[in-house]
């Protein structure tokens, strides 16, 4: 039996069943509907909506865990962390993410330090094959800490990329990669300019809406 948190009569001539971040039902109607004919349509729709409402909950639970230091993201897995007196240094293993114990204080910083250590070579290497396969080379590669955006290119040819772009899955940093080195090209999102993106990456769309899901990650390790 599904719960309607939320009736809205409009002027609409079907009914429309919305769940809200908060896991609300939100369920639009006609306003001469019958509220029995609108509980049957909802009940109909049960299945689909609880589905959605534990995809909302579980995707809750993950971005409370990474923004609250418990569990932490590399290359798009996850892994818990866990203190350990005998480890001398951060390491990462299956499902885990081992941190020495006299780091429990400071475990943001010294996270963050791993991090910045961990990822040069990582992105440097997506740039470099990047920059073979479109022909663009920059005249430099830069990690930056910026708080909005997850990469940038300049007009003197600098690509710079947010270091927490290690903590994305392959797929997202190749398209972050992609749009700055076409910007060598493209100063600015034209036709032309997703044109180009487009021609590396068909599926560049989705990438697009996938890292937008992750923006809160630009807000962490401050
Ligand atoms: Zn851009």
């Amino acid at each position: 039996m599904i719960n309607i948190d939320y009736l809205i009569r409009t002027n609409r001539r079907s009914v429309s069943i919305t769940i809200s971040p908060k896991c609300e039902v939100i369920v639009k109607a006609p306003r001469k509907l019958p509220f029995s004919e609108i509980e049957r349509i909802v009940a109909k729709k049960e299945n689909w909506i609880n589905i959605n409402i534990d995809k909302i909950r579980e995707n809750a639970t993950l971005n409370y865990n990474i923004e609250n230091y418990i569990d932490i993201l590399f290359l798009g897995q996850i892994y818990h962390i866990a203190y350990d007196d005998t480890a001398k240094t951060i390491s990462l293993e299956p499902n885990y993410c081992v941190v020495p114990q006299k780091y429990a204080d400071t475990v943001v910083r010294r996270l963050t330090t791993w991090y910045k250590r961990t990822c040069y070579d990582i992105l440097k290497k997506r740039v470099e094959y990047f920059s073979l396969l479109m022909n663009l080379q920059p005249n430099a590669f830069r990690l930056t800490n910026a708080k909005t955006c997850w990469g940038t290119c300049n007009s003197n040819g600098v690509v710079s990329l947010n270091w927490r772009l290690i903590m994305l899955p392959h797929d997202l940093i190749d398209y972050v990669v992609v749009h700055e080195l076409s910007h060598l090209v493209q100063m600015n999102h034209s036709k032309l300019f997703w044109e180009l993106v487009k021609s590396v990456l068909p599926d560049y769309r989705t990438r697009r809406n996938e890292l937008k899901k992750g923006d809160y990650l630009l807000a962490l390790f401050r």
